[in-house]
């Protein structure tokens, strides 16, 4: 044999058509641990399992003999030692001198099968990554989504806290907290050209009677009743408040001194003919007008100072703060 084909770098493998060994290489004596003469003249299906020679039969044999040649066919074969060894086999039918041959190349495959391995363990390392990514994802999505949703609950929370921080408990409306507020901001901010702004301030006749006769809670009753009446009376951008105990007030923007009488006027009457959970109430209005350089409390002290008029002109009355001197309102 030529000493190139004898080392080529594959193992060759010639047989006659029966399938006996008349010509094998070094190379593939080497990888397979036999001697030539363990080979030659053998039947090389001496050196498969039968799961092989099976393969063999119904594919080698049929193939070779219909097309003349086989490619990449896959088998095994035992080692000197008994072990099986993969390979890709091509082979090629040649017909010389009468006689058949049979030329087979053999290239092992253990190598390729070790890659084919790794690849595969590689890749289900990668598919088991990928999992765990969209496992983590999808974990991060829920928390976001949580995340987002206790936000909106934590706005909806301060809206309410806000609320109630501006409420008065008992009759529902704004408390004094949010009157001071509205009417500092009102008075210090930049003034509005020949806008008035007119405050009334309300407070029960006896109310101390009230409770001492008809008991605390019947007592609050009248205050949340008070509340529904100054509600009632209110117009649009009014700010009706209750300023604590048994007084309210009634925020009155781009109302001028006679408008504003007016208003407290009616204020009265309606809670003089509302109907009360207690006999008869009347409440007692005082109501003042804002001029340049009034504050929150230079305003809500002239509007309480015509509140004690009418209290000491015998009560049920409203009287505006310009007539304590002696002024219309
Ligand atoms: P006047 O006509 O001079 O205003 O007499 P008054 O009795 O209404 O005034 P006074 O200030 O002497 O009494 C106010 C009473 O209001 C005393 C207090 O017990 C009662 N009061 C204050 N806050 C509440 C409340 O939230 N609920 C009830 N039921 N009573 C209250
Ligand atoms: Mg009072
Ligand atoms: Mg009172």
């Amino acid at each position: 044999m030529d000493n190139r084909l004898n080392y080529a770098p594959c193992g060759y493998v010639s047989i006659t058509r029966e399938g006996s060994v008349v010509d094998v290489n070094q190379t593939f004596l080497d990888m397979m641990e036999y001697r030539e003469e363990d080979l030659i003249g053998r039947h090389i299906e001496s050196i498969m399992s039968t799961a092989n020679k099976l393969i063999f039969h119904s594919y080698f044999y049929p193939y070779i003999h219909l097309d003349g040649h086989v490619n990449e066919l896959f088998i095994s074969l035992k080692n000197g030692r008994g072990q099986a060894v993969p390979f890709i086999l091509n082979g090629r039918r040649l017909e010389q001198d009468g006689a058949e041959t049979i030329d087979c190349i053999l290239v092992q495959m253990k190598k390729r099968l070790d890659y084919e391995q790794e690849l595969r363990a590689a890749k289900k390392q990668m598919e088991e990554a990928y999992w765990k990514k969209d496992q983590a994802l999808e974990e991060l999505q829920r928390i976001y989504q949580e995340i987002e949703h206790k936000q909106a609950q934590l706005v909806e929370m301060n809206a309410v806290l806000v609320e109630l921080s501006v409420t008065d408990k008992l009759t529902g409306l704004k408390n004094r907290r949010y009157f001071q507020e509205q009417l500092d901001s009102r008075l210090s901010g930049e003034p509005e050209s020949g806008r008035p702004l007119s405050l009334a301030i309300l407070d029960i006749d006896h109310f101390k009677q009230v409770n001492d006769t008809w008991g605390h809670p019947a007592g609050d009753e009248v205050l949340v009743r008070l509340g529904e009446v100054l509600t009632a009376c209110s117009r649009e951008g009014d700010i009706p408040a209750r300023l604590g105990g048994e007084e309210f007030v009634l925020i009155l923007p781009d109302t001028d001194a006679p408008e504003a009488s007016e208003r407290a006027e009616r204020l009265r009457t309606a809670a003089e003919k509302a109907d009360w959970p207690v006999g008869r109430i009347t409440v007692s209005v005082g109501v003042a007008t804002a001029s340049a350089g009034d504050t929150e409390a230079t305003l809500l002290k002239k509007a309480d100072e015509a509140l004690y008029a009418s209290k000491t002109h015998g009560r049920n009355q409203s009287t505006h703060y310009n007539e304590l001197n002696g002024r219309l309102p």
